[in-house]
Formats: structure tokens, sequence, C-alpha cells
């Protein structure tokens, strides 16, 4: 039944962003003379990162794939950009696998680069930046709002900000204060990212032409649940995100996001919230606050939706499946792993040698154990770059895949391109929490083992929390009346 439904839901999103953007093209063609006579200078960038703060791994420069020039103005992701009738001008846009904590130095050497590239862009009439917003830098709190507050005081009071979000982000005040626009993704699983990225360039494109000042409106909601418990795939996530669209109809109004946050970062800012964006601040305020309202009606009714025990009950689970595959998540460690030193041990092997390895722990040493196995290796992915090697190896009944770097296995292709059929397998163990778009539907049935590790489910037994306010599940009898606070850009 969800099968079916997220596959009817995919057609329908990819139908109705086809149709949003021919009509919104429209509009905007109409309006190419006007906008290439005012000659509006947008200029786009951003940085990307889930991070949990209870990850031992640090996310340094060579984990994020960094594009500036022609390669971030050629690259696929921002092709949509192309459609707009104003140029939108490339500064620097970063992004990295979910992971730990950003590297304090990382971090700074990628702002740096990306304020001079703006500095070097001004004058500036909007900016877009596109953002994950669940960023932890070591030793910083609020990263998403830093970048914020940085690139304003680059481009100046004037400029219009808009941003795009991932549902699991972090907003808070300083965020709010420093932007003009905003849109998250309306799914989780994602399958609307493209539709959320041209909902914050369709807003700032139409606000810049029409002349038009919003207002920006938002109301926290101290609810934390982990992704795996508010899918909008089931109740109660699908009933609360259903009516964003709807609305977003409304006279006024530009654009409804609801956020889940992100549970697994030690910050005051770690919290749901609604965000409204428009030119009738009453009524965004209404509806921040009912969103918010129904958000914390909801709160105990957060399941997860999928059968789920420990790793144990998962696995004697699957051995007596009729069915198959049986798609198994290993949720603790969603975050995903590598080993690069047992990787390359099988690059220099070759294929159809046999070899003792020693696997996993290399990248946390303190929190994991390595296993001491012989095994045949029967492929290897042609890498021209060492970072990119992926092996194939067979240990017993086990064919088991080593990566070279942390990357997850979310689409079909990546077990097909290492020669795997994912159907003709019994049972398939994954590092996610949530099943990917494409495994969902194949999974028969999905299983997810709530283990320990950094993105551990068992959010209220986390390590000690410095500064997570107090929210539900953490305090269980808080007492909340939504309050909807105006950014300061548009307070009277
Ligand atoms: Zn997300």
């Amino acid at each position: 039944m969800e099968t079916r439904e997220l596959m009817q839901r995919r057609t329908f999103l990819k139908t109705a962003t086809a149709v949003t953007l021919t009509t919104s093209l429209s509009r905007y063609s109409a309006a190419v003379s006007a906008a290439q006579e005012k000659s509006l200078r947008i200029a786009y960038g951003g940085i990307g990162i889930e991070g949990s703060t209870y990850s031992r791994i640090r996310t340094r420069l060579e984990d994020f794939d960094v594009l500036t020039d022609d390669a971030l103005t050629n690259s696929a992701r921002f092709a949509f950009l192309k459609k707009y009738p104003v140029r939108f001008m490339p500064t620097v846009v970063a992004a990295a696998t979910p992971g730990g904590p950003v590297d304090r130095a990382t971090y700074d050497a990628i702002k740096t680069d990306f304020l001079k590239r703006l500095a070097a862009l001004l004058p500036l009439d909007g900016l877009y930046l596109p953002m994950h917003g669940a960023m932890f830098v070591d030793g910083m709190q609020d990263a998403e709002g830093d970048w914020m507050e940085s690139a304003r005081k680059v481009v100046g009071a004037r400029c219009l900000l808009s941003v795009s979000y991932d549902l699991h982000g972090n907003v808070s005040q300083r965020v709010i204060d420093n932007i003009d626009l905003f849109s998250a993704f309306r799914t989780a699983p994602h399958i609307d990212r493209e539709e959320t990225m041209q909902r914050a360039c369709n807003m700032l494109v139409h606000c810049l032409q029409e002349n038009i000042r919003p207002t920006l409106v938002w109301a926290p909601i101290p609810v934390l649940m982990p992704g795996e418990r508010s899918s909008t795939e089931w109740q109660p996530g699908k009933r609360l995100w259903a009516q964003l669209p709807k609305l977003n109809e409304q006279p006024g109004v530009l654009d409804v996001s609801l956020l889940v946050g992100y549970v697994w970062a030690d910050e005051p800012r770690a919290t749901a919230c609604s965000v409204v964006t428009g030119t009738a601040p009453a009524l965004q305020e209404k509806i921040a606050i009912s969103l918010a309202q129904q958000y914390w009606d909801a709160r105990e009714e957060f399941q997860f939706g999928t059968e789920t025990g420990t790793i144990n009950e998962c696995i004697e689970r699957a051995m007596k499946a009729m069915t198959h595959p049986v798609i198994l998540a290993d949720s603790g460690d969603n975050p995903t792993g590598g080993d690069r030193p047992a990787t390359d041990a099988c690059y220099s092997a070759g294929v159809g040698a046999a070899l003792s390895l020693s696997i996993g722990a290399t990248l946390d040493p303190l929190g994991s154990k390595p296993v001491k196995v012989h095994a045949k290796v029967v492929f290897l992915l042609p890498a021209p770059n060492p970072r990119q090697r992926e092996a194939v190896v067979q240990i017993d009944g086990v064919t088991l895949v080593l990566t070279s770097v942390r990357r997850p296995y979310h689409d079909i292709v990546d077990f097909t391109r290492l020669g795997l059929q994912p159907t003709s397998y019994k049972l398939i163990v994954v590092k996610s929490g949530y099943l990917s778009p494409e495994l969902a539907p194949l999974a028969n049935p999905s299983l997810m083992a709530l283990s320990d590790g950094a993105i551990n489910q068992d959010i209220v037994h986390l390590p000690p929390n410095k500064y997570r306010p107090p929210s539900y599940p953490f305090v269980a009898d808080l007492k909340f009346a939504p309050r909807a606070v105006r950014s300061a850009r548009s307070r009277t």
C-alpha cells in the first residue's frame, strides 16, 4: 500500500513540478524584458550537511564536494536556474554526506571563499542560499545562522535573501532575522528537492521583479522527533504536511514550511517549527501558530513507520521471512560506514584473490570493534581516484561491499554498478534510517534495527546534552502555547 502511494506521489510530484514551472515561467517570460531592463543581480551559494553532535568522525574539506565557477553553473543540481529570465551568478556550493561535526577550519575556509566571491559580485539585489540546515560545526552554535548573518553583512540591508532547507534542518531567530524568504522540503523521504529550491528562487525573482518586501514569520515547536518517526508517508506527518500546498494558495502567502528539526544536534536551536513567508503578516502568524499547535497536539502519535527491533531480533525475523528481499536498515549507523585500508587491501589483492581482512573500526576506533574475516574478492569498481574505490567480497554466504569513504547505498544503481541485483538476495543490510524512495518499494519486508551509534533512535537516552532546550519527549509534562515571531527584517 505504501509502495503504491509512494509511486503515485512521485508521479504526481513530477507532473506538479512541470505544471508549476510552466506556469511560473510563462509569467516570468512576460516579464523578461522588464527584468533585463532592470538588470537584476542575483547570486547563489550555500553549504549543506547533516551532522550529528554524537559522531566521533569529523567532516573535513576532502569530505565536501565543493563547486565553484563553471562546475557550479553546469551542475545538474542547479540546471533549473537557467530557466529564469534573470541570471543567477555562482559563488560556492559545498555539500557533504551526512556525518559528524564539521571541522572548524574546514567551515571557516569554505565560508571565507564564499564571502570573498560574494563581495566580488556586489552590488546584489538578491541572494539565494541553498542550505541543509542541520550543520554542526566544532565549537560553534547555529552554524547556518552564522553563514546567513555573514552573508547579510556582505550584501547589505536592501538585498533580498531567499533560503531553501531540508525539513530536518534547525532554524533559529538569527536565521530568521537575517533572511527574507524561506522554503523547506515537504516530503520525507525527500522527493521534492528541486521543487523546494524552485519555490525559493521563484519567490526571490517574483519579489524582486514586483518590488515586494516580504515578511517572514516563524513559530518554534518544542518537539524533537527522529526523521524515522516523522515521515510524511504515514500519520501524523502525512496529514500535517498534506495541508501545506492549500495553505500556500491563500492571497498574501508566498510559502508555508513545517520542519521536524534535527534531534542529534546539541544546540539551543534544535526544535521543530513552522515558517511562513508572505505579505500578510497577520495571516502568516495565524498559519504559523495553527501548524505549531497541530504539530504539538500530534506529538504522541509519531511512531516508526516500519517494524523495528534489536539487531538480533531483526536478523531472526529476516531469516524466518518467506519473502525477499528483506531490507534491514542499521539505523544507528545511518551516516554510513567505510573502510579505506580493507578496501585498498582488496584492490592490491585483485579479483579472485582470497585474503584475511580486518573490517571496520577504522573511522571510529573508540566506538567500534573490527571483525576479522577470510574473504574472496569478487568485484573491484574501476576508480581513477582511490577515494572512489568500492570492492565486493564474498565471506561464506555473505556478499559484502567495502568502500574507501563513507557513502550511502540508496539507489538501485548503487548496487547494479557493482554487479549486484538487489532483488536476488534474501536479505540486504544497509546503513540507513528510513529506506530511500528507491529501496522502500523493493523491501519485502522492511525492517529497522534500533542499533547503537551516532544516530541512535533511542533519543531520550542520548549522551548528556548541554544545550538542548526543554522539549518533548525529553520533558514529558511540558506546557506549550505557540507564539509566532516575525523576522527582525520586517518587525515594525
Ligand atoms: Zn532530511
